[in-house]
């Protein structure tokens, strides 16, 4: 009865690693998967997380279930970094959060509620977009379809095309917007064109709906980089928005993250947290607890949070050491007066080189840098020993 069953093809993005590591050459890089090393490329765990959870095997912390929507000290510090202690959406108790298993199971979380209380609506997506993004609407049942969002012509942000197709979409979709340092081409909004978005998805009564995956990762602040769904919200529209701890706390293995919905009124709060909890039931029963407790701690503490910002810091300015070094190799190299400055101004953890499919596969098979083949490289897996190697294999493979 499995006889039938065909074999699934490798996922896009976790299937770099898969080929990485069959890969027996010594040269080889894996610039796949958004998850940052250090300049040893080695993975890092932020000093601010072994002090919390010193604190936590200290006070003996036990075991036992958490609540189905989560830790209550984490729903707390998690909806507050987002918006804002003082935002009016807490003050007035209008947002339902829910903790999730990480930015993916948050978003998945939300994909349910829209499956189940807007039936036939839509979500438009980016093009490109994170690849799982689709998965997790397809398999939960939700139409989307996409807008426009880079221009390979200019490697950045195709604004026209981007308004025209929210404009173009029906009245009540969802908008899924990237918060800050959009993946996979690092192009975000300007803040001007942040208010048009705002503009155009108030007058088709559109539902923003955020994917918040690197709060303080992009700039180094975790103000600035909530500064998108800020805006929106300040508007008084409704709209979801789900978090990762993923990246900006290396928390990626503890899957903590969540959900947070703005609604009109605490009592609309009230019920879609009751709702939310009602989906979350079956699918998990409820979240872990160890990662919660990090978050919680560190944001609770002001020396820890204030060790956690230095941290973030810290890993950005690496990431933006990576990238000029980057830059630098290939303009120095390529003699074909190529303009490379699309590299310094994208943002966050990835640089979209615009290398084709082919090209892409010549990077592997060629040079061993396995980067999925979107022509997309995380940077923050780059060292700056490796750069002048990386910028050979790009011009080799753009030019040939
Ligand atoms: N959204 C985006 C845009 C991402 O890049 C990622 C991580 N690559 C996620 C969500 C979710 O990651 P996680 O489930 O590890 O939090």
């Amino acid at each position: 009865r499995f006889e039938g069953i065909t074999m699934a093809p490798p996922d896009p993005i976790l299937g770099v690693s898969e080929a990485f590591k069959a890969d027996t050459d010594e040269k080889k890089l894996n610039l796949g998967v958004g998850a940052y090393r250090t300049e040893e490329l080695q993975p890092y765990v932020l000093k601010v997380v072994k002090k919390a959870e010193n604190l936590m095997l200290e006070r003996g912390e036990n075991k036992e279930y958490l609540p189905i929507e989560g830790l209550a000290a984490f729903n707390k510090a998690t909806a507050e970094l987002l918006f804002g202690a003082e935002n009016p959406v807490i003050k007035q108790q209008r947002v339902a959060t829910v903790q999730g298993l990480s930015g993916t199971g948050s978003l998945r979380l939300a994909a349910a509620l829209i499956e189940r209380y807007f039936p036939g609506a839509k979500v438009l997506i980016s093009s490109p977009t994170w690849g799982n993004h689709k998965n997790i609407f397809n398999d939960a049942r939700v139409q989307w379809s996409e807008y426009r969002y880079y221009d390979p012509k200019t490697v950045g942000l195709d604004f026209d095309g981007m308004i025209a197709d929210i404009k173009a979409a029906p009245e009540g979709s969802f908008i899924l917007l990237h918060g800050c340092a959009h993946n996979p081409t690092g192009i975000d909004p300007t803040p001007e064109q942040w208010e048009k978005i705002a503009d155009v998805i108030q007058e088709k009564n559109h539902i923003p709906f955020f994917d918040v995956a690197y709060q303080g990762f992009a700039s180094g602040s975790l103000d600035a980089d909530a500064a998108s769904v800020r805006l929106l919200s300040a508007r008084g529209m409704e709209l979801l928005v789900a978090q990762s701890y993923s990246k900006n706390l290396g928390l990626y293995a503890e899957r903590i993250g969540a959900i947070n919905v703005v609604c009109s009124s605490a009592d609309a709060a009230t019920r879609v947290k009751s709702q939310l909890k009602r989906l979350a039931r079956p699918m998990y029963s409820n979240p872990p607890v160890h990662g919660a407790k990090i978050v919680a701690n560190i944001v609770g503490d002001p020396a820890l949070f204030n060790e956690w910002k230095a941290e973030m810091e810290m890993m950005a300015g690496r990431i933006k050491n990576v990238r000029q070094k980057l830059y630098d190799s290939l303009s120095a190299k390529d003699k074909s007066g190529k303009d490379w400055s699309f590299i310094l101004k994208q943002i966050g953890m990835f640089s979209f080189t615009g290398l084709s499919k082919t090209q892409s596969e010549n990077m592997t098979k060629k040079w061993h840098v396995h980067i999925t083949k979107d022509g997309r490289i995380s940077v923050a897996r780059l060292s700056s020993a490796k750069c002048e190697y990386l910028a050979d294999a790009i011009l080799d493979s753009y030019h040939n």
